[in-house]
């Protein structure tokens, strides 16, 4: 495996922090904007205002829940755990780590934790 240019995880994860806390503060942007302009709606689009704020919620709960698992992953380098599986303990293959930087689990557990839900 080359290692050229490389990113630490500390690197990755800061990375991916910023572009979903940019993410996010543009949502709240838009948001704002929606907000500003209720009351002005037709009856008609209010199912459509109502759907869209119910997906922005979701994106809004879905980039909470990344920076959380970030946050976890920050704390487990912190700790010397980073990526080690949170189930078996194996370590968690670098490849998996640098397309996903706030994997827990090794690729098996994942797809047994994703069953399970
Ligand atoms: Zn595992």
């Amino acid at each position: 495996m080359t290692t050229d240019d490389a990113e630490s995880p500390i690197e990755r994860i800061t990375r991916r922090e910023q572009e979903i806390t940019r993410a996010l503060a543009e949502r709240d942007l838009a948001s704002d904007a929606d907000e500003r302009s209720d009351g002005h709606h037709h009856p008609a689009e209010a199912a459509t205002d109502a759907d869209l704020r119910e997906r922005h919620l979701r994106d809004t709960l879905r980039f909470r829940d990344q920076l959380e698992r970030l946050r976890r992953a920050r704390a487990a380098i912190a700790a010397g755990t980073y990526g080690i599986c949170i189930d078996c303990g194996a370590p968690i293959p670098e490849g998996r780590l640098v397309a996903l930087p706030d994997a827990e689990r090794c690729v098996s557990c994942q797809s047994l934790a994703a069953r399970r839900r």
